[in-house]
C-alpha cells in the first residue's frame, strides 16, 4: 500500500534510530523531493490520519495497549501536518499538503514556510526535515557528485532559517534532519562544516533496505542547536 520502497527505508531507519518520528512534540514535517509519495504516507501514518496508518505501523500497533506505548490510535484525531514538495506532482494523501516546485528555486522556501505557519507551527518551524531528493544520476561522478552538494547546500539553507532549535517558543529539544546524499569525498567536508557543528549527533545510515551497489547514504542529525546563527 506504500507508494514507494523509499517508504520501507524510512521505517527502517526510523524504527532503528531514536523513532525520530513519534515523538508527541512532531507537528510539521517537511518532506523534500517526496514524490511519489512513500515516505509522506509514513509520516501522516505515525501522526494518525485516518487512512494511512501504514502495515508496519498497524502491525507494531496491534492490541490497544500497544497502540497506547505507540502514542497512536486509528481514531485519533490528526496532530500535524507534513508539507511535501517535489517538482513532480503527487496524488493527495491525508494530512499532507503538497507543493509541486523545484526546491532549488529561490521562490519554493518561502511557500514552504507559510504553509509551516498557516497549518501547524506559528514561528513557521519545522520539527523534522526530511529530504530524499536526488537529481536524475548521468553517470557522470564530477557532475553527479556536484548535483548532490548543490542539494544538500540548499537542503542546509533552508534547514538552518526553518528547523526549531531548543530555544525555539515552546521546544526542548531541536528538530531532526534526515539528509540523504551521495557517498563522495567533497561530501564528507559538507558534513563537517555544517551538520556536524549545528547538531548534537550525526549519523551515517545505509539502510539495510538501499540497493548496496547504490552510492546513496543518509545523515541523520538530531538536535538542532543552530550554532552558526547564535554565536
Ligand atoms: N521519498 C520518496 C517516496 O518515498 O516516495 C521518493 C523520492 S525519489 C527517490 C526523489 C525525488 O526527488 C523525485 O521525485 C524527484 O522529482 C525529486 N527531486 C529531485 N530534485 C528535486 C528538486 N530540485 N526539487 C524538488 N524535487 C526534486
Amino acid at each position: 500500500q506504500y507508494r514507494s520502497r523509499s517508504a520501507f527505508k524510512l521505517l527502517e531507519m526510523e524504527d532503528h534510530h531514536h523513532r525520530f518520528l513519534r515523538a508527541p512534540d512532531v507537528r510539521a514535517v517537511v518532506d523534500l523531493g517526496a514524490a511519489p509519495g512513500g515516505w509522506s504516507q509514513v509520516v501522516a501514518g505515525f501522526m494518525g490520519w485516518r487512512g494511512e496508518m501504514g502495515a508496519h505501523a498497524r502491525s507494531k500497533r496491534g492490541s490497544e495497549p500497544d497502540a497506547g506505548r505507540w502514542g497512536l490510535s486509528l481514531d485519533a484525531p490528526s496532530r500535524g501536518v507534513v508539507i511535501a514538495v517535489d517538482r513532480l506532482r503527487m496524488a493527495p494523501i491525508p494530512g499532507v499538503h503538497t507543493l509541486q516546485a523545484d526546491f532549488l528555486a529561490p521562490e519554493t522556501a518561502p511557500m514552504v514556510e507559510a504553509i509551516i505557519r498557516a497549518k501547524a507551527n506559528l514561528d513557521g518551524k519545522a520539527d523534522v526535515i526530511l529530504s530524499d531528493m536526488a537529481a536524475n544520476a548521468t553517470g557522470n561522478s564530477t557532475r553527479d557528485t556536484q548535483s548532490s552538494l548543490d542539494i544538500c547546500h540548499a537542503v542546509w539553507d533552508f534547514t538552518s532559517r526553518h528547523l526549531r532549535t531548543a530555544h525555539s517558543i515552546g521546544r526542548k529539544r531541536g528538530g531532526v534532519l534526515l539528509l540523504k546524499h551521495f557517498e563522495h569525498p567533497e561530501l564528507l567536508q559538507f558534513r563537517k562544516f555544517y551538520l556536524n557543528p549545528n547538531f548534537h549527533n550525526v549519523l551515517y545510515i545505509k539502510p539495510d533496505s538501499s540497493r548496496s551497489a547504490s552510492r546513496e547514504g543518509y545523515w541523520l542529525c538530531i538536535g538542532f542547536k543552530d550554532v552558526t546563527r547564535t554565536s
